[in-house]
């Protein structure tokens, strides 16, 4: 085993001061900064470290009625009233401001959750600005996007979102909302509202007209109001699959239009003829980076008995190499756990692992004294029916099985209530078709991991939840057709 001591990069760590953040925010409303009819506040702290960041306004039922009466003020007003092609330039001012900011965003991104900053600069912040792009170039072509259909925009769309992409989350559900014509209240996560809040600060520069973005911080019971407010036309979440189950009961018999993207259990499947280096990389990528605090993250790994001893070999000492610690340093592969309660939820499935019987193997490297951490984890020995091979842990914790033959690996694979991603590596093209298409998953990536693009739509399948977004079903599903 390889000593991280050995052989080290010098420090390169991004500068936090070039982040401009206030020590207290208001809630966004009306394109205003205001503060909570309640004057509650709460604290959002760096996870790498446990120091508090900033204050953030506490959204009490009050503060919903208030963001949803203005979205529908301005829906009903002047956004309402607007040209499709005056939207999109709208959209597209939003999209040029993150680019002009990126930097800034990133290092916001990596201070509030704990994200390297290399995930933040090349991944979050980059798609986020896309992610605006493409549905800025949507807004004047519905008809075309939906030829002979009768397409109508929804009126106020209620969002909530959770904290492990929280801008790019913001941009997922933002852009296609405006392009379509309706208006938005946004809940992020109670422990990243930091980039949304930038992004409201950016909005208001882009003179978007006020009410139009409305974003609202809190708990759980913010987001609970703002799904069941009684004039949200539409309710877009992304979180837990507990919290969906929730939400889709809470909107039962009501006629609000609901996409859920919810949690996930992804199967990453290696065959015997695939190249194996670039598979452990793309293991590493689908696990390990970003601290497995994906939905998509590659948790379960599936590798066909006669390469299982080359496989864990050379991804035991790829995992030797990774570098856990100051997020915002540029040479960190994996950087702080978002919360000490996830850091507690991961400890305690590393602990039934072990329990049940599953070998574990960890990095020996050193984690830092304050902050959550945890280091990157693989656990073999796995039974199908074991709880580490059965439950989103989302964290930097692997399960390994083996498999014999296509049918069993695809059988095994698609034994889950989860549905939303998947992976192949093979050298055989019909190989890659023949389990993709078996598979019970909304994304199969194919000799690759974790590649996004605004283009194509994600969502999942059984309890990974409903719906699309991204590419023209994610425009689908903000508008009445
Ligand atoms: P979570 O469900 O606890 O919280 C998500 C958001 O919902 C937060 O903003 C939270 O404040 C809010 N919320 C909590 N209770 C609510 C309620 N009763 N009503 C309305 N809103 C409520 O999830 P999390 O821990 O923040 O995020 C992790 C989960 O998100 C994982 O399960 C992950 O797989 C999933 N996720 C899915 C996707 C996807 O595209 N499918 C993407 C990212 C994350």
């Amino acid at each position: 085993m390889s000593d991280q001591t050995e052989w080290n990069y010098s420090p390169a760590p991004e500068s936090a001061k070039q982040a401009h953040i206030s020590g207290r925010y208001e809630h966004f409303i009306n394109g205003k900064w205001t503060a909570p009819k309640e004057g509650d506040y709460f604290s959002t702290t760096n996870p790498a470290n446990g120091k508090k960041i900033a204050e953030v306004a506490s959204g009490s039922q009050a503060d919903v009625n208030a963001a949803v009466k203005a979205a529908r003020a301005a829906y009903e007003g002047p956004w309402g009233k607007l040209s499709a092609r005056d939207r999109g330039k709208y959209i597209y001012r939003i999209a040029r401001l993150i680019q002009e900011r990126a930097r800034e965003f990133a290092i916001i991104e990596t201070l509030d959750g704990g994200k390297p900053i290399r995930e933040s600069r090349d991944v979050d912040i980059p798609l986020a600005a896309n992610h605006f792009f493409y549905y800025a170039g949507w807004a004047d072509k519905l008809e075309y996007a939906f030829p002979n259909r009768k397409i109508a925009s929804l009126g106020v769309a209620g969002q909530v979102i959770p904290w492990n992409f929280p801008l790019l989350m913001a941009a997922w559900k933002i852009a296609p909302a405006l392009a379509t014509g309706n208006t938005v209240v946004l809940k992020p996560a109670e422990t990243t509202p930091l980039t949304s809040l930038k992004l409201a600060e950016l909005i208001a520069e882009s003179g978007l007209p006020e009410g139009v973005v409305n974003i609202v911080t809190g708990a759980g019971e913010t987001g609970a109001a703002i799904v069941n407010h009684a004039d949200v036309n539409k309710v877009a979440f992304t979180g837990s699959t507990s919290v969906g189950k929730l939400i889709q009961k809470s909107v039962a018999g009501s006629n609000k239009k609901v996409t859920l993207e919810l949690g996930g259990k992804a199967a990453n499947i290696i065959l015997d003829d695939a190249a194996i280096d670039q598979a452990v990389e793309g293991i590493v990528n689908g696990i390990y980076f970003n601290q497995g605090h994906v939905c998509c993250a590659g948790s379960r790994l599936f590798v066909q008995e006669s390469v299982f001893d080359e496989v864990m070999w050379k991804l035991k000492r790829r995992m030797d190499t990774l570098i856990v610690g100051d997020p915002l340093d540029k040479n960190t592969d994996v950087g702080a756990i978002n919360s000490k309660e996830q850091l507690r939820t991961i400890e305690k499935y590393i602990k039934t692992g072990r329990e049940e019987g599953s070998e574990m193997y960890q990095t020996s490297c050193k984690l830092p004294a304050s902050g959550n951490w945890c280091a990157p984890t693989v656990f073999t020995n796995v039974a199908q029916s074991s709880t580490i091979a059965q439950e989103e842990i989302f964290g930097p914790v692997l399960a390994v099985q083996t498999f014999r033959t296509v049918p069993e690996v695809i059988e095994k694979a698609n034994n889950t209530p989860y549905g939303l991603s998947a992976g192949v590596w093979s050298d055989k093209g019909a190989r890659l078709f023949q389990i993709s298409s078996n598979l019970d998953a909304g994304v199969v990536w194919g000799n690759t991991y974790n590649q996004f693009d605004p283009t194509s739509p994600f969502g999942g399948y059984k309890e990974s939840g409903f719906g699309r977004e991204g590419g023209l079903h994610g425009l689908a599903a903000y508008l009445d057709m």
